[in-house]
């Protein structure tokens, strides 16, 4: 292995997983070279993902609280909506942020390139820079981070604005009416959130059984019963057959189960049906990487691709399309370029869903363990028993333990509630430390939080949750 400190690197993609690649590399003393079209790092993460879907929904939650304040006694006014103002708002995070790593760059001596790379073989890249004029550059060792862009459903393709994918719906051009989703997954019913907060009727149509395939339903079941009084109509088992542009309005014909269909108008319509990994790099036929059938950059533990010089990071080389899976991918495949003895191999990646409430888990699901006939035991501490949700009047929650029955640890942690998001953080490092339930039991949490939820999850295991009375048998 080369002396890391002489290796050329180059990062194509300057999203979450390849400005960490690149920063961690010039950390260690590699000459950096990070090559992506927008005029500072961010991918879509900050540009169009995250970031500003994120602000927005702050904004959303603000509106919501507000009007559930007259609950408390407190009555504010319905609000005025600003669009530019909300729009400039979004715009200024993003810049900030943005800005802010394009100064971070410069500050680790990384050349940041705004442009788009081409192979011309495993070690040379050729890059059409943004004013059009090319470069060819070498390298010893290149990473690609190109992401994913969205999904595209044949029959839902229609030219005009009134369709949207999430990067279209992110851009507020204004409040339209009415709104179909079209799916509902956590980008969906994000942006979904979103409009519905701003005054819009959303109808959300899923042609799964329920929302948030893949997450647990008792920690779907409180966002749904919130979701329905939010939103105009929440379609399962329901796809879009068609749509036709109508001038002012998109006809969509929702087709059941039952094959029984219905046509229905929407001023705008927002298609978020999954995301597509970004690699179809030209020139990539000219190295030896291999894509496998779902258009993934094949990897191994290292994030080495079937090139030597090459290695893939981030939403192109797998699921879960997440921004902290792809900066971990992106600093272990730095990491293992400089020689160092690492391997990605969590034991829990979060995922959360930003909706009002917020769901997040991590690790062993319930429904993963009942697929693979795994042998649990689940602890449940519902919310109507935290002082913190109380004096919140957010009672609608639930966390939840998975536990090894045998060696007592913590396999999985799932959350819904409001702050979800953040609270499962101490699940994610209660697995990787391998902690017992005992553990979580016996670590004192500040009163009132709803971080006492994960502890008192953890009591419940032992039957001696504090504020959950269980009558003794026999
Ligand atoms: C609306 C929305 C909300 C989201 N919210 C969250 C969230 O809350 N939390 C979360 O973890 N994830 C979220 N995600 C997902 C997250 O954005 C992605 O998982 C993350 O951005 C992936 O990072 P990446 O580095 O792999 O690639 P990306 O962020 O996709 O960046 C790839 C970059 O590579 C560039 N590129 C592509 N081809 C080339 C080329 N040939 N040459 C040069 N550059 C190239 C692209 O233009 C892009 O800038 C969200 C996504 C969306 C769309």
């Amino acid at each position: 292995m080369s002396d890391p400190q002489s290796l050329k690197l180059a990062v194509i993609g300057g999203g979450p997983g390849g400005y960490a690649a690149a920063f961690l590399a010039a950390d260690l003393g590699m000459s950096v070279t990070l090559i992506d079209p927008e005029i500072n790092p961010g991918g879509v993460c900050l540009y169009r993902g995250c970031i500003p879907s994120k602000a927005l929904l702050h904004v959303a939650k603000l509106i919501e609280e507000s009007d559930q304040a007259k609950n408390w006694g407190v009555e504010f006014a319905a609000p005025k909506i600003d669009l530019a103002r909300l729009c400039s708002f979004k715009e200024n995070v993003v810049n900030k942020l943005t800005g802010g790593l394009g100064i971070l760059s410069k500050q680790r001596k990384v050349r940041y390139v705004q442009g788009r790379a081409a192979f011309e073989n495993s070690t040379m890249l050729r890059v059409t820079k943004a004013d059009g004029s090319q470069e060819s550059l070498t390298f010893d060792r290149i990473v690609i981070a190109t992401g994913s862009r969205p999904a595209i459903v044949p029959t839902l393709k229609l030219d005009t604005p009134r369709m949207m994918d999430s990067t279209g719906a992110l851009n507020l051009e204004d409040i339209p009416g009415s709104l179909l989703v079209v799916g509902g997954g956590y980008i969906g019913l994000e942006l979904g959130s979103v409009y519905a907060a701003l005054g819009t009727r959303v109808t959300v149509v899923e042609m799964l059984p329920g929302l948030l395939p893949g997450a647990d339903r008792d920690l779907v079941l409180p966002l749904h019963k919130r979701l329905e009084k939010m939103f105009e109509g929440i379609l399962l088992n329901t796809t879009v057959a068609a749509v036709k542009d109508e001038g002012n309005s998109i006809r969509a014909t929702l087709k059941g189960q039952d094959g029984s269909e219905q046509g229905k108008v929407f001023d705008r319509v927002l298609v978020s049906v999954g995301r597509k990994p970004n690699s179809e790099i030209p020139g990539l036929e000219k190295t030896q990487v291999k894509v496998g059938p779902k258009g993934f950059i094949q990897v191994n533990q290292q994030l080495q691709t079937d090139d030597p010089a090459i290695s893939a990071i981030g939403d192109v080389v797998g699921e879960p399309m997440l921004a902290h899976k792809a900066s971990h991918e992106g600093r272990v495949a730095v990491e293992a370029i400089a020689g160092h003895k690492v391997a990605f191999e969590p034991n829990a990646i979060p995922a959360v869903v930003f909706t009002d409430p917020e769901v997040a888990w991590c690790g062993l699901t319930e429904t993963q363990a009942q697929k693979e006939n795994r042998e649990i035991k689940v602890a449940k501490f519902p919310w109507a028993a935290s002082g913190r949700a109380v004096t919140l009047d957010r009672p609608d929650g639930l966390t939840k333990l998975i536990i090894d029955p045998q060696s007592e640890r913590v396999l999985g942690v799932g959350i819904v509630g409001a702050g979800a998001g953040e609270l499962i953080a101490e699940g994610v490092l209660a697995i990787e430390m391998a902690a017992l339930a005992s553990d979580v039991a016996m670590t004192i949490h500040p009163h009132p939080t709803f971080s006492e939820t994960v502890m008192e999850a953890a009591e419940v295991f032992f039957g001696t949750s504090t504020h959950i009375y269980r009558p003794k048998r026999g």
